[in-house]
């Protein structure tokens, strides 16, 4: 049986729409995974979800509100969609305590962060003094920036190397980790680009946006695959 994966979708509170990228999609599909889209509903339904789910992928998108890690919004806070954070939290907080896999990208390992307990930084210029350009003008699948990763950690496995060069689009980073995680990746900068869980199967987080690069190159696909081999 192909292992069904749901992925979570950005909701357009303007245009009142549901929307995913079919990278995501089709990534899972690669590496044998049956992708499944879900749309944010009210938060009680998160654990039917996962009920019927084998593995998460928390997606990119917009900005998380504030109040999530219990502070006020600064003005560079951007668009927030209250019915993707509320059910989002939800099915991540339901995911992590039925040890189902997950992996978060960009937004979703924010989310995992913030669902596990922790904080990010509303802008990452709040936690390093001279970042890098995590914003890119490049194509959407072109490396900018490098990444070093931690020895011995999962990403470090699935990577089979402890250093790589990734995308980014990114304004905001993890700043105090949820207790059980630890970081794992970091630019040059010092900003966190990957998060893992101590003690869970399989709790991953990345900040750069793998679904965008591996078609150009496979490597990116093993963190995917490693998803799937872990449900
Ligand atoms: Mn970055």
């Amino acid at each position: 049986m192909r292992p069904v994966i749901g992925i979570t979708s950005s909701f357009d509170e303007e245009e009142e729409r549901f929307y995913l990228s079919r990278y995501y999609v089709d990534a899972i599909a690669e590496v044998g995974g049956l992708p499944f889209i879900i749309p944010p509903l009210i938060s009680e339904a998160a654990g039917g979800f996962i009920a019927g789910l084998n593995g998460v992928v928390l997606s990119g998108g917009g900005d998380l509100d504030p109040i999530h890690f219990g502070e006020e919004p600064l003005p560079c806070t951007r668009k927030i969609s209250p019915r993707r954070d509320n059910f989002e939290l939800e099915l991540a907080r339901t995911a992590l305590s039925k040890r189902i896999p997950i992996l978060g990208i960009c937004r979703g390992m924010q989310l995992l962060n913030v669902a596990a307990g922790g904080s990010i930084y509303q802008d990452l210029t709040q936690g390093v003094k001279q970042p890098l350009k995590h914003d890119q003008d490049a194509p959407r699948w072109y490396a900018t920036h490098s990444l070093q990763i931690q020895p011995g950690s999962k990403l470090a496995g699935i990577f089979g190397r402890f250093e790589i060069r990734v995308n980014s689009f990114h304004h905001q980073s993890v700043n105090r980790l949820a207790p059980g995680f630890k970081a794992t990746a970091w630019s040059t900068d010092g900003v966190i680009e990957g998060i893992e869980s101590d003690n869970l199967p399989f709790a991953v987080g990345v900040q750069c946006h793998p679904e965008l690069m591996w078609e150009k190159d496979p490597c990116f696909l093993s963190l995917f695959m490693a998803l799937v081999n872990n449900c």
